[in-house]
């Protein structure tokens, strides 16, 4: 049986890496870590109902060890639990999802909105940390760096 965490997302869904899976890594979280997720899917969950369509985590939690051989800095959200990347395809493309998303994140408990990746390859990534710097709280991040705000791509 899945481990619910909230209505529509379970800790495996979560915790689940093709990454790990393929270099045999471990990928549970720390106690302080499942608090964290507990928060981020009751965050995802929150989304959820609120875009009314299902929402599809890509990446969740990655351990030290995952985030590591995915390229993720140190400091991730994700390494700590506090992070989801997701797509809503009932709802639209990833730039309308983080569109319909921006105006919303202190309701919706938001900390940090980033819409990520480039042209065929977007994902919203969102965090239950808020940045130090208000200016980073809901970012576009493309090859070609970082802008404030959730940008089109050109
Ligand atoms: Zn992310």
């Amino acid at each position: 049986m899945p481990t619910k965490l909230s209505t529509h997302f379970t800790l495996e869904e979560l915790t689940r890496s093709a990454t790990a899976d393929r270099l045999g890594l471990a990928n549970w979280p720390t106690a302080d870590d499942l608090k964290r997720l507990q928060a981020t899917a009751d965050m995802l969950q929150r989304i959820r109902d609120t875009l009314g369509s299902a929402v599809v985590v890509t990446s969740g939690y990655r351990a030290p060890a995952v985030n590591k051989a995915v390229g993720g800095v140190t400091s991730s959200d994700h390494a700590r639990g506090q992070a989801a990347d997701i797509v809503v395809p009932g709802y639209g493309t990833p730039y309308q999802v983080a569109k319909a998303l921006a105006p919303l994140v202190s309701v919706l408990g938001i900390g940090q909105l980033i819409l990520e990746g480039v042209k065929g390859k977007q994902w919203v990534h969102v965090s239950t940390r808020v940045p130090e710097r208000p200016v980073n709280r809901v970012i576009t991040i493309t090859d070609a760096g970082t802008q404030v705000g959730i940008q089109a791509l050109a």
